[in-house]
């Protein structure tokens, strides 16, 4: 496994890698890798010839009180686990590899942020599509993975992909979860035990109102302001707990035949934000 520091390194060792024709897919991560990281990395295998995994705690995607400075970083124990899983390339630059010159320009995003997580996040998509524009450019993959768990992500990076021309395939993968539901992310390490113990609290709660809405509740506000008062009852704070669009990322509130839907919530537990959703296909 080679470990490219610089950009200059990651594109003598992408070019390397192609040189007979092989084809790449990228996992970009933050590090701090857990089984839902390693799950990307194996499906990446069944897509390309190479897998490449990028390590980068991107500071241009938290807000000046989130969690940059105590992310989990791990690089050691990262490389293992990359290693193990027969990743080709590690590209892990530095803060200043990736954003060494003063930034004239910037991506704008029009309503796909405005609900979910861009709503509470001011910024955090712009930092995040800025981040893996600049993957993109560097690696150049065939194929790209990312988690369902990050599901406006996904969304938002497909819209880029699409409308900026990026000849790159996306490929979204399940949710790795705890036995006990909880969906796995490098910020589970924040929880108490005992707020490890209350977390699938989350997940519990969207099965609920998944339930429902199969048995036949095709107007879920109610549930659903009832699920964010059993939630805060048990001691989450909710941010947002809602129906949404797949297609539009905006709130709706009677589900229709024949599109698909993002039942979706994101809970704070002490200090620790929690995400989780499920698809339903109606
Ligand atoms: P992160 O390191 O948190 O930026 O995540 C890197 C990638 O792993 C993103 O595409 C995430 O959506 C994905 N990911 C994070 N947690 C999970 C999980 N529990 N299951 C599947 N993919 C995940």
């Amino acid at each position: 496994m080679n470990i490219a520091k610089t950009i200059d390194n990651a594109r003598k060792e992408i070019g390397r890698l192609r040189s007979a024709g092989k084809t790449v897919a990228l996992v970009p991560t933050m590090g701090a890798l857990h089984e839902g990281h390693i799950s990307l990395i194996r499906q990446a295998r069944d897509y390309a010839d190479y897998v490449v995994v990028s390590i980068f705690v991107n500071p241009e995607q938290f807000g000046p009180n989130e969690d940059f400075d105590t992310y989990p970083r791990e690089p050691e124990d990262d490389l293992k686990k990359c290693r193990d899983e027969g990743v080709a390339l590690v590209f892990a630059p530095s803060g200043n590899e990736m954003y060494n010159e003063q930034k004239f320009l910037s991506i704008n995003i029009s309503s796909l942020n405005s609900q979910m997580c861009g709503a509470s996040r001011p910024g955090f998509f712009e930092g995040v599509l800025l981040i893996v524009n600049k993957l993109f450019n560097i690696i150049r993959p065939d194929f790209a993975l990312f988690g369902q768990k990050d599901i406006q992500q996904f969304q938002i990076i497909s819209t880029m992909v699409r409308e900026f021309n990026h000849n790159i395939n996306l490929v979204m993968a399940p949710i790795e979860r705890a036995n006990d539901g909880l969906a796995l992310s490098s910020r589970n390490t924040y929880l108490t035990d005992e707020e490890r113990l209350t977390a699938p609290g989350l997940y519990r709660a969207l099965q609920y109102i998944e339930k429902q809405v199969i048995d036949g509740v095709h107007t879920p506000k109610l549930l659903i302001e009832h699920q964010k008062s059993e939630l805060e009852a048990k001691g989450f704070r909710i941010d947002y707990l809602g129906m949404f669009s797949f297609k539009t990322l905006q709130q709706i509130n009677t589900l229709q035949k024949g599109n698909i839907y993002i039942l979706a919530g994101a809970v704070w537990l002490g200090k620790t934000r929690l995400i989780d959703n499920i698809l339903i296909e109606f």
